[in-house]
Protein backbone atom coordinates (compact mmCIF):
# COMPACT_ATOMS: atom_id res chain seq x y z
CA UNK A 1 0.00 0.00 0.00
CA UNK A 2 1.33 3.67 -0.60
CA UNK A 3 0.41 6.52 1.49
CA UNK A 4 0.10 9.48 -1.08
CA UNK A 5 0.00 12.79 0.37
CA UNK A 6 -3.32 14.49 -1.07
CA UNK A 7 -5.39 17.55 -0.39
CA UNK A 8 -9.59 18.05 -1.56
CA UNK A 9 -7.74 20.14 -4.55
CA UNK A 10 -6.03 17.60 -6.29
CA UNK A 11 -7.78 14.26 -5.72
CA UNK A 12 -9.41 14.75 -9.16
CA UNK A 13 -6.10 15.68 -10.53
CA UNK A 14 -4.85 12.40 -9.00
CA UNK A 15 -7.87 10.97 -10.44
CA UNK A 16 -8.20 9.88 -6.88
CA UNK A 17 -11.95 9.23 -5.75
CA UNK A 18 -12.24 9.76 -1.97
CA UNK A 19 -13.88 6.58 -0.52
CA UNK A 20 -13.48 7.49 3.28
CA UNK A 21 -12.15 10.29 5.78
CA UNK A 22 -10.76 9.38 9.35
CA UNK A 23 -10.02 11.97 11.73
CA UNK A 24 -7.23 10.65 14.28
CA UNK A 25 -7.72 12.91 17.26
CA UNK A 26 -5.53 12.98 20.56
CA UNK A 27 -8.42 12.66 22.19
CA UNK A 28 -11.29 10.44 23.96
CA UNK A 29 -13.74 9.15 21.39
CA UNK A 30 -16.40 7.12 23.51
CA UNK A 31 -18.44 4.41 21.77
CA UNK A 32 -21.63 6.71 22.14
CA UNK A 33 -22.88 8.52 20.78
CA UNK A 34 -21.12 8.12 17.22
CA UNK A 35 -19.06 10.89 15.48
CA UNK A 36 -18.32 12.67 19.07
CA UNK A 37 -14.77 13.61 20.53
CA UNK A 38 -15.22 13.66 24.48
CA UNK A 39 -12.72 15.75 25.00
CA UNK A 40 -9.17 16.55 23.83
CA UNK A 41 -7.40 18.51 26.07
CA UNK A 42 -4.39 19.29 24.61
CA UNK A 43 -6.97 20.72 21.65
CA UNK A 44 -9.64 22.19 23.68
CA UNK A 45 -12.16 20.03 22.66
CA UNK A 46 -15.15 18.90 24.76
CA UNK A 47 -18.11 17.71 23.31
CA UNK A 48 -17.01 18.02 19.74
CA UNK A 49 -18.47 16.98 16.99
CA UNK A 50 -16.07 17.09 13.96
CA UNK A 51 -19.03 16.92 11.11
CA UNK A 52 -20.76 20.19 12.79
CA UNK A 53 -17.54 21.92 11.79
CA UNK A 54 -17.70 19.96 8.23
CA UNK A 55 -18.80 21.87 5.18
CA UNK A 56 -20.55 18.88 3.52
CA UNK A 57 -21.98 16.55 6.22
CA UNK A 58 -22.37 13.63 3.89
CA UNK A 59 -18.22 13.74 3.12
CA UNK A 60 -17.55 14.67 7.01
CA UNK A 61 -15.02 12.96 8.68
CA UNK A 62 -15.27 9.96 11.07
CA UNK A 63 -13.04 10.79 14.30
CA UNK A 64 -10.97 7.85 16.20
CA UNK A 65 -8.52 7.71 19.03
CA UNK A 66 -5.12 8.28 17.61
CA UNK A 67 -3.49 6.13 19.92
CA UNK A 68 -6.36 3.66 18.49
CA UNK A 69 -5.43 3.74 14.94
CA UNK A 70 -1.53 3.73 15.45
CA UNK A 71 -2.15 0.50 17.32
CA UNK A 72 -4.39 -1.00 14.36
CA UNK A 73 -1.87 0.31 11.91
CA UNK A 74 0.77 -1.89 13.74
CA UNK A 75 -1.59 -5.03 13.82
CA UNK A 76 -2.48 -4.84 10.06
CA UNK A 77 1.09 -3.62 8.66
CA UNK A 78 3.33 -5.69 11.29
CA UNK A 79 5.11 -8.55 9.41
CA UNK A 80 4.75 -10.78 12.57
CA UNK A 81 2.27 -9.13 14.84
CA UNK A 82 1.55 -10.29 17.96
CA UNK A 83 -2.21 -10.81 18.90
CA UNK A 84 -2.45 -9.42 21.83
CA UNK A 85 -0.25 -6.17 22.80
CA UNK A 86 -0.04 -2.67 24.58
CA UNK A 87 0.75 0.23 22.11
CA UNK A 88 2.05 2.87 23.57
CA UNK A 89 2.78 6.52 21.76
CA UNK A 90 3.53 10.24 22.39
CA UNK A 91 2.46 12.97 20.15
CA UNK A 92 0.18 15.33 21.88
CA UNK A 93 0.03 13.78 25.43
CA UNK A 94 0.52 9.89 25.64
CA UNK A 95 -1.85 7.71 24.05
CA UNK A 96 -2.12 3.84 24.12
CA UNK A 97 -4.38 0.88 22.93
CA UNK A 98 -4.93 -2.60 23.58
CA UNK A 99 -5.27 -5.20 21.04
CA UNK A 100 -6.32 -8.51 22.35
CA UNK A 101 -6.80 -11.25 20.26
CA UNK A 102 -6.64 -9.59 17.45
CA UNK A 103 -9.23 -7.50 18.33
CA UNK A 104 -8.61 -3.67 19.36
CA UNK A 105 -10.48 -3.62 23.00
CA UNK A 106 -12.12 -0.25 23.52
CA UNK A 107 -13.41 -0.62 27.03
CA UNK A 108 -17.31 -0.59 27.77
CA UNK A 109 -17.47 2.91 26.53
CA UNK A 110 -14.91 3.48 24.62
CA UNK A 111 -12.50 5.23 27.36
CA UNK A 112 -9.53 1.87 27.60
CA UNK A 113 -6.22 3.31 27.04
CA UNK A 114 -5.71 6.43 29.11
CA UNK A 115 -2.52 5.58 29.82
CA UNK A 116 -1.31 8.99 30.27
CA UNK A 117 -3.29 9.36 33.34
CA UNK A 118 -2.10 6.32 35.32
CA UNK A 119 -0.43 7.70 38.87
CA UNK A 120 3.23 6.68 38.65
CA UNK A 121 3.70 9.12 41.96
CA UNK A 122 1.33 9.83 44.04
CA UNK A 123 2.40 12.92 45.57
CA UNK A 124 3.93 14.26 41.78
CA UNK A 125 2.63 17.44 40.20
CA UNK A 126 -0.92 18.29 39.08
CA UNK A 127 -2.21 17.31 35.98
CA UNK A 128 -4.93 18.80 34.00
CA UNK A 129 -7.13 15.96 34.24
CA UNK A 130 -7.74 16.66 37.80
CA UNK A 131 -5.58 13.78 39.29
CA UNK A 132 -1.86 13.75 40.16
CA UNK A 133 1.13 12.46 39.70
CA UNK A 134 0.03 10.90 36.11
CA UNK A 135 2.46 9.09 33.27
CA UNK A 136 1.99 12.05 31.26
CA UNK A 137 3.66 14.58 34.37
CA UNK A 138 7.10 12.46 33.46
CA UNK A 139 6.65 11.28 29.71
CA UNK A 140 4.43 13.69 27.97
CA UNK A 141 5.99 15.76 25.23
CA UNK A 142 5.71 19.21 27.29
CA UNK A 143 6.73 17.71 30.64
CA UNK A 144 10.05 15.59 28.78
CA UNK A 145 10.63 19.15 27.05
CA UNK A 146 10.81 21.12 30.35
CA UNK A 147 12.91 18.62 31.67
CA UNK A 148 15.63 18.64 29.05
CA UNK A 149 15.39 22.64 29.91
CA UNK A 150 13.43 23.16 26.05
CA UNK A 151 10.26 24.15 26.82
CA UNK A 152 10.56 27.09 24.79
CA UNK A 153 11.00 24.88 21.44
CA UNK A 154 7.08 23.07 21.15
CA UNK A 155 6.60 24.48 17.98
CA UNK A 156 8.82 23.40 15.03
CA UNK A 157 9.56 19.24 15.46
CA UNK A 158 10.13 19.07 19.31
CA UNK A 159 10.94 15.23 18.93
CA UNK A 160 13.79 15.49 15.79
CA UNK A 161 15.06 18.15 18.26
CA UNK A 162 15.19 16.15 21.30
CA UNK A 163 16.57 12.76 19.32
CA UNK A 164 19.27 16.19 18.21
CA UNK A 165 20.48 17.06 21.57
CA UNK A 166 20.16 13.43 22.97
CA UNK A 167 22.17 12.11 19.83
CA UNK A 168 24.92 15.03 21.13
CA UNK A 169 25.09 14.04 24.52
CA UNK A 170 23.15 17.02 25.90
CA UNK A 171 22.93 15.95 29.60
CA UNK A 172 19.67 17.90 30.58
CA UNK A 173 18.14 16.55 27.80
CA UNK A 174 19.66 12.38 28.39
CA UNK A 175 18.38 12.98 32.11
CA UNK A 176 14.68 13.45 31.17
CA UNK A 177 14.30 11.11 28.98
CA UNK A 178 15.52 8.54 31.43
CA UNK A 179 13.14 9.85 33.69
CA UNK A 180 10.28 9.75 30.90
CA UNK A 181 11.46 5.70 30.46
CA UNK A 182 11.18 5.32 33.73
CA UNK A 183 7.67 6.34 34.68
CA UNK A 184 7.48 5.04 31.41
CA UNK A 185 8.37 1.31 32.16
CA UNK A 186 6.40 1.48 35.79
CA UNK A 187 3.24 2.27 33.88
CA UNK A 188 3.72 -0.25 31.28
CA UNK A 189 4.56 -3.15 34.34
CA UNK A 190 1.30 -2.47 35.67
CA UNK A 191 -0.11 -3.23 32.06
CA UNK A 192 1.51 -6.36 32.05
CA UNK A 193 0.31 -7.83 35.21
CA UNK A 194 -3.28 -6.72 34.16
CA UNK A 195 -2.81 -7.79 30.30
CA UNK A 196 -0.56 -10.26 30.18
CA UNK A 197 0.28 -8.96 26.66
CA UNK A 198 2.93 -10.70 24.04
CA UNK A 199 4.27 -7.37 23.47
CA UNK A 200 4.68 -3.58 24.31
CA UNK A 201 5.12 -1.68 21.20
CA UNK A 202 6.54 1.90 21.60
CA UNK A 203 4.80 3.86 18.84
CA UNK A 204 5.04 7.68 17.33
CA UNK A 205 7.65 10.02 18.65
CA UNK A 206 8.31 7.67 21.79
CA UNK A 207 9.89 5.23 18.38
CA UNK A 208 12.04 8.10 17.28
CA UNK A 209 13.87 8.12 20.78
CA UNK A 210 13.51 4.82 21.60
CA UNK A 211 17.63 5.04 21.53
CA UNK A 212 17.48 6.61 25.25
CA UNK A 213 14.22 4.99 26.23
CA UNK A 214 14.15 1.71 25.66
CA UNK A 215 17.12 1.62 28.70
CA UNK A 216 15.30 2.47 31.37
CA UNK A 217 11.81 1.28 30.40
CA UNK A 218 13.57 -1.87 30.04
CA UNK A 219 14.95 -1.54 33.49
CA UNK A 220 11.87 -1.04 35.16
CA UNK A 221 9.95 -3.25 33.40
CA UNK A 222 13.10 -6.12 34.86
CA UNK A 223 12.71 -5.18 37.92
CA UNK A 224 8.82 -4.85 38.75
CA UNK A 225 6.96 -7.28 35.99
CA UNK A 226 5.92 -10.73 38.70
CA UNK A 227 3.70 -12.54 36.85
CA UNK A 228 6.25 -14.44 34.46
CA UNK A 229 10.25 -14.26 33.30
CA UNK A 230 10.08 -11.13 31.40
CA UNK A 231 11.65 -11.31 27.92
CA UNK A 232 13.31 -7.92 27.23
CA UNK A 233 12.53 -8.54 23.56
CA UNK A 234 9.24 -8.24 24.21
CA UNK A 235 9.27 -4.48 24.37
CA UNK A 236 10.19 -2.91 20.97
CA UNK A 237 9.64 0.47 18.93
CA UNK A 238 7.45 0.65 16.05
CA UNK A 239 8.62 0.30 12.72
CA UNK A 240 5.63 2.97 11.66
CA UNK A 241 7.26 5.77 14.22
CA UNK A 242 5.08 9.21 14.03
CA UNK A 243 2.77 7.92 10.41
CA UNK A 244 1.23 4.86 12.57
CA UNK A 245 -1.95 6.87 12.94
CA UNK A 246 -2.16 8.31 9.56
CA UNK A 247 -1.63 4.79 7.88
CA UNK A 248 -4.47 3.23 10.39
CA UNK A 249 -6.71 5.86 9.69
CA UNK A 250 -6.30 4.63 5.80
CA UNK A 251 -5.81 1.11 6.40
CA UNK A 252 -9.71 1.33 8.44
CA UNK A 253 -11.16 2.80 5.14
CA UNK A 254 -9.46 0.48 2.59
CA UNK A 255 -10.28 -2.57 5.07
CA UNK A 256 -14.13 -1.71 5.50
CA UNK A 257 -14.60 -1.09 1.74
CA UNK A 258 -12.45 -5.22 1.39
CA UNK A 259 -15.00 -6.66 3.98
CA UNK A 260 -17.56 -5.11 1.77
CA UNK A 261 -17.12 -4.12 -1.95
CA UNK A 262 -20.62 -3.03 -2.44
CA UNK A 263 -19.87 0.35 -0.37
CA UNK A 264 -17.93 1.71 -3.58
CA UNK A 265 -20.28 3.43 -5.71
CA UNK A 266 -21.10 1.68 -9.17
CA UNK A 267 -19.64 2.53 -12.71
ZN1 LIG B 1 -3.68 13.16 34.48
Amino acid sequence: MILIRVSASNTAALGLHVEGRVLAVPGVVPNAPPGVVERAPNLGWHGVRPADHWPDRDTAPEPENEANLGALAEYWSAEQAAETFVHVSAESGIGAALVIDGRLFRGARGFAGELGHIPVHPDGPDCPCGSRGCLEQYAGDAAVLREAGLADHRTGDPVALLAERAAAGHAPTLHALDRAGRALGLALASAVELVDPDALVLGGAYAELADWLLPSVRAELAARVTVRPWDPQALRPSALGRRGPLLGAALTTVRRIMADPMLLPAG
